[in-house]
């Protein structure tokens, strides 16, 4: 397919190639749509085996930023951009300064953030070169760690999906099973204990779990025994594809949520798999929108509270979406993408409207 066509498959708007060969720079910044406002989105940086592999990630990326911006009630568009290259020995100064200079030409139609393998010091350098920037460490002005935001909101989705399959949103005395208690993971399980629930935890970092039954209490489950724990809510907040044809069958929870991006392998035919076996799946890009809701706030200079209340209202996004998906007879995704749309083509309607804001010049 070329590279046109694959735009239009995704409905992208426009896609900027950055090199400077001085710095070694090779980076793509997707811009997919700017209806409800600048596309804002992470910097990702990975070693990928060819460029077009980078160009799907950044087309697929940038997409998804469109969807949970619009699902959020954010006025932000869908952005995403990728480095290109070994986290390992690319990263310098001048790497992310080269990246800056690219996003402020863009002038603000792209807002970039970290994503993988990029940290709030690369931010920091990428500040230098342009204001369109979030996530830089709180001492140079940004928001710095969006992870307990991330957690609030995560931990409000669990409530509203509770709530849903028992009738109370109460955490108290639930198991909740926790796959991936890095930044987010952990201050998710803080959330949960301090509201009386049961953890069990799973982790490929042994440092990571003794910390958290060191600190909360509960249990361990090896690999893929977390699947099938016995529990009330499977929060993945580890690593993508993890929902899959192989783990569904074996899972014993009514409920799937948590803050991994991308946790069905294949958002159709794994989205039907959960609904057919009976369970609730809370969608990825609508429980994990707290960090996106950081940086907005950080953006328009709203108070830190704002933004714990703005990803607590979650609770009350997921409800709807799952109370849109069974009247529907839908998925929880095709809910949510189908409330992203609709916010998204309503915007677009009244800009058609193309009524004059300052009166009509001669
Ligand atoms: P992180 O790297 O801090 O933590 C990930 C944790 O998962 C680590 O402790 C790691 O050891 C563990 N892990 C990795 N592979 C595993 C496996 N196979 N089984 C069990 N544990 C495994 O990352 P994070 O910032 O906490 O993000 C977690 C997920 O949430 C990612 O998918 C990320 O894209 C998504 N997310 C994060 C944010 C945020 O604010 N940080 C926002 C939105 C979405």
């Amino acid at each position: 397919m070329s590279t046109f066509s694959e735009m239009a498959d995704l409905g992208h708007e426009q896609l900027v190639f950055c090199r400077n060969d001085e710095v070694g720079l090779r980076a793509i910044i997707g811009v997919h749509n700017t209806t409800l406002g600048p596309a804002l989105g992470g910097c990702r940086l990975w070693n990928y085996a060819n460029e077009a592999d980078a160009l799907r990630d950044v087309l697929r990326l940038s997409r998804g930023m469109t969807y949970k911006a619009a699902v959020a009630g954010l006025d932000l568009g869908g952005g995403k951009a990728v480095i290109i290259g070994d986290p390992a020995s690319v990263k310098n100064e001048g790497l992310f300064r080269a990246f800056g200079r690219f996003v402020e030409s863009l002038n603000g139609r792209y807002i970039t953030a970290e994503d993988m393998n990029t940290t709030v010091e690369d931010m920091n350098w990428i500040g230098r070169e342009t204001r369109w920037v979030t996530g830089s460490a709180k001492y140079a002005g940004g928001s710095g760690d969006p992870s307990p935001v991330t957690a609030w909101g995560v931990f409000h989705g669990i409530r509203a999906c509770l709530e849903v399959v028992y009738g109370s949103s109460d955490v108290a005395g639930r198991t909740i099973a926790i796959q991936g208690v890095g930044s987010v993971g952990y201050h998710l399980a803080r959330y949960l204990h301090d509201g009386g629930a049961k953890l069990v935890f799973s982790d490929i970092s042994e440092r990571k779990l003794a910390q958290c039954v060191d600190e909360f209490g509960g249990r361990i489950v090896d690999g893929d025994d977390f699947y099938g724990v016995d529990c009330d809510v499977l929060a993945p907040c580890a690593i993508g594809g993890t929902i899959n044809a192989s783990s569904i069958p074996g899972i014993r929870a009514p409920i799937i949520a948590g803050a991994a991006n991308n946790q069905l392998d294949d958002e159709k035919r794994d989205g039907a798999a959960v609904d057919k076996a009976g369970i609730i799946y809370a969608p990825d890009y609508v429980i994990n929108a707290g960090g996106l809701i950081n940086v907005y706030a950080e953006l328009k200079k709203l108070p830190s509270e704002k933004a714990m209340a703005d990803a607590a209202n979650i609770f009350n996004t997921v409800k709807v979406i799952i109370n849109k998906a069974k009247a529907q007879g839908i998925t929880t995704t095709q809910a949510s993408n189908q409330v992203a749309e609709e916010r998204i083509e309503q915007v677009a309607r009244i800009r058609r409207l193309n009524l004059p804001s300052r009166g009509i010049e001669l």
